[in-house]
């Protein structure tokens, strides 16, 4: 039998690029379709075929193809606020010819979405069936509506094509390849402790996360793409820390001397977010396994050296 042929979009960026690297070790055939705005080929994992081109335009690979992982996306806020355009295409034509994709080869598809479809919460912890509190002009909002948009579409690709498609609600991750200067907490924290820095803390610093590491995720990811499940599934680390807290187990894995500045609090910066996971727990077999402070330190060896 051929080996499984898997189709990563956005393989070239921090989560896609964990994702390769696991299809690979599982045998599979793997083509990252990236155009590298926000990732980079030095990512991509040896033997992973890789395509350059925008999945905001029509997506044409020759060959047949299992499965396909939609990541292509600007993740970070330092990103999607530079690119608004551009996030809301990926979002909505991106999700559209990845999902046209699977369609034509008769694939299963999985859709990365986000946490962010929660908007500011105002049920907490979030399940499933939280329809989200979010502001559909605020800044954030090509994100987050983006991707709203892209669980609407894969919904109506399953009913009015009887595609196999899923969705996955991703929460905050980190790990190795996430960049130094991507804007997001964890690689700001770091960068900022390695340096000596003071480690800028948005508003009061109560605000809470639940931090993912990324293999955890790449498990999660990998468990739904085996599955038949429409989703959406919430794939995250139900273990709630304050921004305050992260900033001070990072200060000590490191060993820094750099202290804690509070700054202006972020527009529409969540209070609160925290995934419930019974759902992945019962269909997935899905935990998270990986504590913050052995994550930190993982990230920080990778960081360092
Ligand atoms: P990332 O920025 O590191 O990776 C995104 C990748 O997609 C990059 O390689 C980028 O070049 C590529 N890309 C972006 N737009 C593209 C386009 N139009 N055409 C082709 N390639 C394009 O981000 P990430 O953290 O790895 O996120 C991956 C996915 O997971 C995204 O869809 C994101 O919304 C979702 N997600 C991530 C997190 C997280 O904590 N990392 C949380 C929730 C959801």
């Amino acid at each position: 039998m051929s080996p499984e042929r898997v189709v990563v979009t956005g393989g070239a960026g921090f989560l896609g690029s964990h994702v390769c690297e696991a299809l690979l070790a599982e045998g599979a055939e793997v083509v990252c379709v990236d155009d590298f705005r926000t990732g980079s080929r030095e990512n991509v994992p040896d033997g992973v075929g890789v395509v350059a081109a925008d999945v905001s335009r029509p997506l044409d690979l020759l060959g047949p193809v299992d499965l396909v992982l939609h990541l292509a996306c600007p993740a970070s806020p330092a990103d999607y606020l530079r690119m608004p355009l551009d996030t809301l295409r990926a979002g909505g034509f991106g999700t559209y010819h990845a999902l046209e994709l699977a369609r034509r080869k008769g694939a299963r598809v999985v859709v990365a979405s986000t946490s962010e479809v929660y908007g500011d919460p105002e049920e907490h912890p979030q399940r499933e069936s939280y329809w989200g509190h979010v502001n559909p002009i605020g800044p954030r909002s090509v994100y987050d509506e983006a991707k709203r948009f892209g669980e609407a579409m894969t919904v109506a690709f399953r009913a009015e094509h009887g595609v196999d498609a899923g969705i996955v609600r991703i929460f905050n991750t980190y790990g190795p390849r996430m960049r130094a200067n991507d804007g997001r907490m964890i690689p700001t924290f770091l960068r900022q402790a390695l340096a000596g820095e003071p480690l800028t803390v948005h508003g009061d610093g109560l605000q809470t996360r639940s931090l993912c590491y990324v293999d955890d995720l790449v498990r999660g990811l990998l468990a739904m793409a085996r599955s038949d499940h429409p989703g959406p599934i919430n794939l995250g680390n139900p273990a709630e820390v304050t921004v305050l807290d992260v900033a001070r187990k990072t200060i000590e894995v490191t060993g820094s001397s750099s202290v804690v500045r509070h700054v202006e609090s972020m527009t529409d910066d969540p209070r609160r977010r925290r995934p419930d996971i019974t759902l992945a727990q019962e269909v997935l077999h899905w935990r998270p396994t990986v504590p913050l402070e052995e994550g930190l330190r993982s990230f920080a060896r990778e960081f360092a050296g």
